[in-house]
Parts: structure tokens; sequence; C-alpha cells
């Protein structure tokens, strides 16, 4: 975390902030995400350099540059268009090369691309979300904000056969996935 210059994905109006512990607006009513808990993500993911990721609400980019520099491939996902290409050429300005960037619905992960090693979501789910648990490796891990009442609680799942294994790591505060899995718009 400490190689990726946060700065180069902080609106120029927060910059003296872009070193905080702490969300920061980046427009469309969207946050760039805490550092901790991008940091928490990636350590619940368990990455050893090789995996396909699927990343799901790319927003500034900046947990999408930490990603790149942890998996063999990171894909993702953002719904808003003006965010995803703010997000793609930040990443192309710091020469991150190994993510491809879609503007879609990621509530449905992305089945053409499936199974993924790891999927990282960044924006909270009303409940667990099938599509992403399905589209899991053997092994693979999910790490998800789901909402359970006033807040949110990271939430890790790990493929195992048939079976989903389930983690609370803990709780936090994200704002809402929205999509056919997720809450409405
Ligand atoms: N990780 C980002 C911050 C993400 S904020 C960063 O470090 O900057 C959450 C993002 O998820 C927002 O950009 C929001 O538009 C996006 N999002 C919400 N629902 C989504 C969906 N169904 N598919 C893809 N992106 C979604």
């Amino acid at each position: 975390m400490a190689g990726v210059p946060r700065e180069r994905f902080v609106p120029p109006e927060h910059q003296r902030r872009a070193y905080a512990d702490s969300a920061l607006p980046i427009g469309a009513g969207q946050t760039i995400s805490q550092p901790w808990i991008v940091a928490a993500i990636c350590q619940a993911l368990e990455l050893g350099g090789d995996e396909l990721l699927l990343e799901v609400g790319t927003g500034s980019g900046y947990s999408t540059a930490v990603l790149a520099r942890l998996a063999g491939t990171v894909l993702s996902v953002e719904r808003l268009p003006g965010l995803a290409s703010a997000a793609e050429r930040a990443l192309g300005e710091l020469g991150v090369e190994n993510v491809e960037l879609t503007v879609a619905d990621g509530s449905r992960g992305l089945p053409e691309r499936a199974p993924f090693d790891a999927v990282a979501v960044h924006a909270a789910a009303p409940a667990p979300p099938r599509a992403l648990i399905d589209q899991l490796a053997e092994e693979g891990r999910l790490v998800v904000p789901v909402t359970a009442g006033r807040t949110d609680v990271l939430t890790l799942y790990r493929r195992r056969g048939d079976r989903a294994l389930t983690h609370e790591i803990g709780p936090c505060r994200f704002v809402p996935l929205v999509g056919e899995e997720g809450f409405d718009a």
C-alpha cells in the first residue's frame, strides 16, 4: 500500500487528506475506500500473486491499484461510466497493466470470465450475493460487506465443494451495491 500514491485517486479539493485513514468523496455520491478496509480486504483474500481476481466497485481505482500489486489479473467492474473512465486514466498514468475495467452491474459478477480465485466487493450487498459465490473457483475467496441492520459486516466466503464457508471479519460502513443482486437504484 505504501507503493500506491493515493493522492492520484483523490480529487484536488481533498488532496490534503489523501493520506488520512478515511474514505473521501470522489463524486457521484461515491467515496474512495478507507485504506484500512482495503488492507483488510486484501489480507482476507490471501493473495499469492497469480490469481484471477474480480473486483466489484472500481470507484476511483485506488483499491484496484492495490489489488493489482497482489494478484495476477484484476477484472474490475464499475456501474458508473464517469468514475470508470477517471479510474482508467489514473491507472494508465501509473502504468498499471494487469487490470481490465468493465462498465456493468457487478452484482451479477462476470459469468463469462468465471471462475475466479478471488472476488473483492467494495459496496454493501443486501444479502450474500449468490451469483458471486457461484463464480468462485474451488477454494476461491469472496470478501463482501453484507448489510446487517444499521451496519455492514465485512464477510469472507470460501468455496469448498458445494458449500461456502463463512467468516465474519468485522463491522464496516460502505456505499450500497446497486443492481440486480444489490439494492434498487
Ligand atoms: N474501491 C473504490 C471505492 C468504491 S465506492 C476506491 O477505492 O475508490 C463503491 C463503488 O461501487 C462506487 O463507485 C459505486 O458506483 C460502485 N458500485 C455500486 N454498485 C455497483 C455494482 N452493482 N456494480 C459495479 N459497481 C458498483
